[in-house]
C-alpha cells in the first residue's frame, strides 16, 4: 500500500518512519526542493494548487493524507475525486479559519473563550466593548505559533493592533487567564472506532511549543473524560479518519477549546516512546484502513522541542533514557529542528532528565513539584 502525504516536513517524516515497519510505502508532495521527509519517502516537488502536480502525485497512491492544515481545500477536493483522502477535507474548512473553528466548537457544546468576529475598526471597538480587556486579537487565517495575534491590555491598544493586522478578517477573543494549556489527541479509524491519548500538558515560549508532559499530572478522571468527549463530538460529526488534536485551556476546573489540528501534532510526539502505539502509527493505521493500536501511556513522558539550534548529540544522548529525534533541517531561529523525549515509570525521574535537556537548550527547566 502506498500512502501520499501533502507536505514533506517533520510530521511527514515521522509518519513515514512509523509506517515502514507495517510494510507501507510513502510519497510526499512539497513545493520546496528540500523536504526533510524526502530522506525517508519519495519526494515530488510541486505546488498544492497545480492540478497537474496533484494528478501526477496521486497516480498509483492508495490513500492521501496531510501533515499541515493549510492545504488548499481545492487541492484536497481534487485528490478526493481520485483517491480516498483522510482526514476528510471538511476538517480543513474548520481548522483553517479561527472564527469557523470557534463557532463549530460552540455549536457542538464545546466551551471556548468568548469571541466576536471583527472585520472593521468599528467592529473592533464594539467587540472590545462586549468582551472587555484584556482580549486577544487574531487573524482568522494563517496564524500559527502565536503569529498574527496581539494581546490588547486596554481599549487604547486597539489602534496599534489595527495598524498591524487591520483590513484582514479577524477574531477578538476574551483573554483566558488559564491555569495550564492542555491538548487531547484522539484517533478515529475508517469504521468509526475511536481511541484517545491521555491529556497532555503543554508549555509555550513566544507562542511556540517548547515542552509537553504526558499524562498531565494532577488531573481528575472527569477532565480526561470531558476532553475525550469533546474530541469525540468533533470526530463523529466530521466522520473523521486519522489523528485529531484539540488544544485546550484549563481554567477554573473547566476546559475551553482554543483550536484544533486535523493531523498529527507536536504535542503528541512523546507518544513515539511514551504510548503503546504512537500518534504517527495510529494515524497511518487509521488512514490505511488498519485496526488501531492501544493509546495507553507507558509511564510519564516529557518531550523537549529543539528550536533554533541543536545541542551536541553526544551531550543529549548522555542523558539517561533520552530519545533523540532530529529532523535533518538547517538551523534557523524559531525553527523546530528536532525533539527529545524522556520517559520513566517514575515521573520525578522523567522530569529531572527533561530538566537537564531543557538547561542544555537554554531554557529554564521545570523541576519536579513545579509542574502544576
Ligand atoms: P493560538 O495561535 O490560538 O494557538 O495561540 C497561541 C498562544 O497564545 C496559545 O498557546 C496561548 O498561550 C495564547 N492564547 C491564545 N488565545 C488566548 C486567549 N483567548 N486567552 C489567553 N491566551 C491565549
Amino acid at each position: 500500500m502506498k500512502v501520499g502525504i501533502l507536505g514533506g516536513g517533520q510530521l511527514g517524516r515521522m509518519l513515514a518512519l512509523a509506517g515502514y515497519p507495517l510494510g507501507l510505502e510513502f510519497r510526499v508532495l512539497d513545493p520546496k526542493p528540500a523536504a526533510c521527509a524526502a530522506d525517508v519517502a519519495e519526494h515530488r516537488q510541486g505546488d498544492y494548487d497545480d492540478p497537474a502536480a496533484l494528478d501526477a502525485f496521486c497516480d498509483d497512491l492508495d490513500v492521501v493524507t496531510y501533515e499541515f492544515e493549510n492545504v488548499p481545500r481545492s487541492a484536497a477536493d481534487r485528490l478526493a475525486g481520485r483517491v480516498p483522502v483522510y482526514p476528510p477535507p471538511q476538517a480543513l474548512d474548520v481548522a483553517q479559519d479561527r472564527l469557523v473553528e470557534k463557532t463549530f466548537f460552540r455549536d457542538h457544546g464545546i466551551p471556548t473563550a468568548p469571541f466576536e468576529a471583527v472585520s472593521t475598526r468599528e467592529e473592533l471597538a464594539d467587540a472590545l466593548d462586549t468582551l472587555g480587556t484584556p482580549a486577544v486579537l487574531k487573524t482568522r487565517r494563517f496564524g500559527y505559533d502565536g503569529k498574527g495575534q496581539f494581546i490588547l491590555h486596554s481599549p487604547g491598544a486597539a489602534d496599534a493592533a489595527w495598524e498591524e493586522v487591520g483590513g484582514r478578517p479577524l477574531i477578538l477573543e476574551g483573554f483566558v487567564p488559564f491555569r495550564r494549556e492542555l491538548s487531547i489527541l484522539s484517533v478515529r479509524d475508517r469504521n468509526g472506532e475511536v481511541r484517545t491519548y491521555p491529556l497532555v500538558h503543554n508549555t509555550h515560549a513566544d507562542g511556540i511549543l517548547v515542552r509537553s508532559r504526558a499524562p498531565v499530572q494532577d488531573v481528575d478522571a472527569d477532565l480526561q473524560a470531558t476532553a475525550a468527549d469533546y474530541a469525540l463530538r468533533v470526530l463523529n460529526d466530521l466522520e473523521y479518519v486519522g489523528v485529531l488534536a484539540i488544544e485546550l485551556f484549563e481554567h477554573e476546573g473547566r476546559l475551553l477549546a482554543n483550536e484544533m489540528a486535523p493531523r498529527v501534532h507536536n504535542s503528541g510526539h512523546w507518544s513515539i516512546e511514551g504510548a503503546e502505539t504512537s500518534q504517527f502509527e495510529n494515524h497511518v493505521r487509521a488512514v490505511a484502513g488498519l485496526p488501531l493500536g492501544p493509546t495507553d501511556p507507558v509511564g510519564t513522558s516529557v518531550m523537549v522541542n529543539l528550536i533554533g539550534c541543536v545541542p551536541p548529540l553526544e551531550a543529549m544522548l548522555a542523558v539517561e533514557g533520552a530519545h533523540v529525534h532530529l529532523y535533518a533541517k538547517s538551523a534557523r531561529p524559531g525553527r523546530k529542528l528536532g525533539h527529545v523525549t524522556v520517559r520513566d515509570l517514575d515521573p520525578a525521574i522523567a522530569l529531572e532528565r527533561a530538566a537537564v535537556l531543557e538547561e542544555m537548550v537554554g531554557r529554564t527547566p521545570v523541576r519536579a513539584g513545579h509542574d502544576r
